[in-house]
């Protein structure tokens, strides 16, 4: 049995212990400071005697995963854990009780999964949400945060939790006496994680991502904590105040300044269609050889549109369409007639070709083109050229 000295004293940065069992790269300890991780928190890293732990298993038995070590059974030991890392992750284990508590008081809702690392803090739940839910939450947590709040923690007998007491996943739970962890009045919670003193110790805790999950109903909600938070909230708000100034609007009516951009872009892009087609239509062909040849350009028009309407034009026999869309790139698509026998991969290959450009298709269609803008009637002439 190991003594866990994180359960009573989770601000121990150094602790001295016996080795118990050696087994292997493993190494069983009288007592450990280390956290083996569980409840989503990754375990704690740090260093036995120098050297690092690089894994933790067992429960009773706690064992370090210390490879390269020489320790005997009875070898006294000095543990150091990576405080920054460890009370990181007590900041976001504690302001994760916090959030999910805030949430679950504003919609039902239920626990999915929690993953507490260094790179990244994810909650996960499943139920009714929505970013109105989210800010109220977050605002309560940091209110809480601010006014500061006790986190203390006692057993409590697992037949007595029942109906509004703690939150427990007792199906999870194995032992007759489980750890209850309240930060004031705010949460009481099952949890056998390490935790602050003190909500105020948090700092800021702030959602930095909130999207849909799988399956349906699942959200993922990540968030930071602490100087990481402070520093992405100065960021996130400096981006609102320049996405509002460039919408020409107050910061906290960007969302309706961009809801009314995105529909006059709709409408300019089916004003557009329309013209196109009439611009499509209006094409007449010009006689090469035994065939009609279709030649046009076109600026910023949808190149679906121009695909589909290529194919029509050939649709009749005989024909060639050799169309160019213009926008950032240029576009090239060529079309024959079944009864016209020329390849079209080939010849839109070659004619991209001095421009650097890319394509392929079939035999009666290709598509493709450059990764800048190049002259339209200069690429419709090379095309020409070489259909003669
Ligand atoms: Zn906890």
């Amino acid at each position: 049995m190991t003594l866990r000295l994180y359960e009573s004293d989770p601000y121990l940065k150094e602790f001295d212990a016996t080795v118990t069992k050696v087994e292997g790269e493993w190494v069983v300890l009288d007592r450990t400071a280390f956290y083996p991780g569980g409840g989503g928190q990754e375990r704690d890293q740090g260093t036995l005697a120098g050297l690092p732990v690089l894994g933790m298993r067992g429960k009773d038995e706690i064992a370090h995963r210390v490879p390269g070590h020489a320790f005997t059974v009875g070898d006294k030991v000095h543990g150091t854990l990576d405080w920054e890392n460890r009370y990181a992750l007590m900041r976001a284990h504690t302001g994760e009780h916090l959030l999910f508590s805030s949430l679950s008081r504003r919609t039902d809702m239920e626990l999915v999964k929690i993953s507490l690392a260094r790179e990244r803090k994810v909650l996960v739940v499943k139920g009714h949400l929505d970013w109105g839910i989210v800010r109220e939450a977050v605002q309560e947590v940091n209110s809480i945060i601010a006014q500061g709040a006790k986190v203390s923690s006692h057993l409590v007998d697992r037949e007595s939790i029942g109906e509004g007491g703690p939150r427990a996943k007792l199906d999870r739970i194995s032992e007759r006496m489980v750890r209850v962890v309240s930060i004031g009045e705010h949460d009481h919670a099952a949890c056998a994680g390490v935790h602050l003193g003190d909500a105020r110790e948090i700092g800021m805790l702030l959602v930095n991502k909130f999207t849909s999950a799988k399956p349906a109903g699942d959200w993922e909600i990540e968030f930071l904590v602490g100087p990481e938070a402070v520093r992405a909230a100065v960021d996130l708000s400096i981006s609102a105040l320049m996405l509002g100034e460039r919408m020409g609007a107050l910061p906290q009516d960007s969302l309706t300044a961009f809801d009314n951009r995105e529909r006059e872009l709709n409408r300019a892009r089916e004003a557009l269609k329309v013209y196109g087609r009439t611009a499509l239509a209006s094409l007449r062909p010009r006689e090469l050889g035994p065939w009609k040849v279709f030649t046009g350009s076109f600026l910023a028009l949808d190149r679906r549109l121009v695909m589909e309407w290529a194919n029509e034009l050939v649709a009749g026999g005989g024909s060639v369409a050799v169309l160019v869309c213009q926008d950032e790139r240029t576009f090239l698509v060529l079309a024959r007639s079944p009864d016209v026998d020329i390849d079209c991969v080939t010849i839109l290959r070659e004619a991209l070709a001095p421009y650097g450009g890319r394509g392929g298709g079939k035999p009666a269609f290709a598509s493709g083109g450059t990764s800048d803008q190049v002259d339209p009637g200069a690429l419709i002439d090379g095309v020409l050229r070489l259909l003669k």
